[in-house]
């Protein structure tokens, strides 16, 4: 097992955590089932095109089988009985798979696996039943092999699957039970047996091979949400930031939005870490950090820590007047957290200077880039604890 991750992302603390019940919190938990449910129409589609294929297979052979048979006129009501089982499985089972290629919506498609579960497990044991009362020929294994298919990773949750394998079971000790002959009811009970083994043992596997998905569901969580941020901050990282810059801008285009690029540095940054410490320096980054981050709120904005003390900001959909004023109250919010920085020679706090540009129709990721940079060393010239925008847009 590989060694877990020292980061603190949400997905490497359920590791620590551990999900012994295979549930994780609300969160992961609904992102676990977004995850693991995608594609699932497929394969409920497949499993239950082959379970139908099955099902009625052996509905065709055992008509053939019980046809040889001569009933009695009491025992033709069972058979009446076995024969509507026989219809009602293959009808849940059809549903199922109409309802996986329609497609309905997955809580639906769930529903009908599990009435085909339930259907199809206590039909097949209420058919072996039948055959034992009349002395038919048949074979008790496919009823092994239906708890194999009901402990297998289709749609529904491991603790329902349980759920059915224990219905299967109560319903093969149910037939036990009422059975009139003694012979008939030592090979159910019988049959419960072999079927409770089974149950343990692909239970247990099945089990495992859930709690290794949602293992692994994490790990891959983990390594994803690191490459995509920055350590210290959990701001998006400079490669996010390229992406996302070139796919705003494209969208911009599109719809005719406006997007504008802010760049954020913080002022004499290398006097406070020669002051302070290095790891003060870095609270300090968290600091500025959370303000960049509080200054955003549409889902297309974006924030990322572009450099060492290098913040970016995309507003998608902003005029140049609201990127401006962002820009202001950026530098304000900074100043505001009166955060000491005696070897500034700005002021006596940690200031920041930032410099914006809105896109421009001749730009390209570069250039627009360029532009900001130009602007925030603008800034810098200026005084710093200021932020500038290209000539056109100053008021
Ligand atoms: P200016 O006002 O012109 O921006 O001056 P500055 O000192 O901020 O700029 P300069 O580029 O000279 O120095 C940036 C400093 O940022 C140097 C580096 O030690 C520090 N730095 C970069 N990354 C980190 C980090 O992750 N943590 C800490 N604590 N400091 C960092
Ligand atoms: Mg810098
Ligand atoms: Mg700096």
């Amino acid at each position: 097992m590989p060694s877990l991750p020292a980061s603190s992302t949400r997905y490497a603390q359920q590791l620590r955590e551990g999900f012994r019940w295979l549930r994780f919190g609300p969160e992961l938990e609904a992102e676990y089932s977004a995850y693991s449910s995608s594609n699932e129409h497929r394969r409920v589609a497949w499993f239950s095109a082959l379970c139908l294929l099955v099902w009625g297979g052996y509905a065709l052979v055992d008509l053939w089988r019980l046809d040889a048979v001569g009933f009695q006129a009491g025992q033709q009501a069972l058979l009446t009985w076995l024969h509507m089982v026989r219809l009602g499985g293959a009808v849940v089972i059809a549903l199922a798979l109409i309802g996986a290629l329609w497609p309905a919506p997955l809580r639906v498609v769930q529903v009908l696996m599990i009435a085909s579960g339930a259907v199809v497990s206590c039909g097949a044991a209420f058919a072996v039943y039948v055959y034992k009362l009349f002395g038919v020929p048949h074979e008790t294994a496919i009823l092994v092999a239906i708890m194999l298919g009901l402990l297998s990773p289709f749609a529904i949750s491991l603790w329902v699957q349980l759920a059915l394998a224990a219905l299967y079971l109560a319903c093969v000790l149910g037939l036990a039970w009422i059975a009139p002959l003694p012979a008939v009811r030592l090979a159910m009970l019988q049959l419960g047996f072999q079927l409770a083994l089974s149950a343990l043992v692909f239970g247990t596997g099945a089990y495992w091979r859930e709690h290794q998905r949602r293992e692994q569901f994490l790990y891959r969580g983990d390594a994803h949400w690191l490459a995509m941020r920055d350590a210290l901050t959990g701001l998006y990282n400079r490669r996010m930031f390229n992406h996302h810059l070139s796919l705003l801008m494209a969208q911009a285009r599109r719809e005719g939005q406006p997007l504008a690029l802010l760049l954020l540095d913080v002022d004499h940054f290398k006097n406070y870490n020669d002051t302070y410490g290095h790891q003060q320096g870095d609270a300090v980054l968290q600091q500025v950090a959370q303000v960049v981050l509080a200054s955003i709120g549409r889902p297309l904005d974006l924030v990322a820590r572009v450099g060492g003390e290098e913040f970016a900001v995309l507003l998608y959909g902003s005029g140049a007047d609201h990127a401006q004023a962002l820009g202001q109250s950026l530098v304000m919010g900074v100043r505001q957290r009166a955060l000491p920085h005696v070897a500034s020679g700005v002021a006596q706090v940690v200031t920041v200077s930032v410099g914006g540009a809105m896109l421009a129709p001749q730009d390209e990721a570069r250039t627009l880039y360029a532009r900001a940079d130009r602007m925030l060393y603008e800034a810098k010239s200026g005084g710093r604890n200021r932020c500038c925008w290209e000539e056109t847009l100053q008021a």
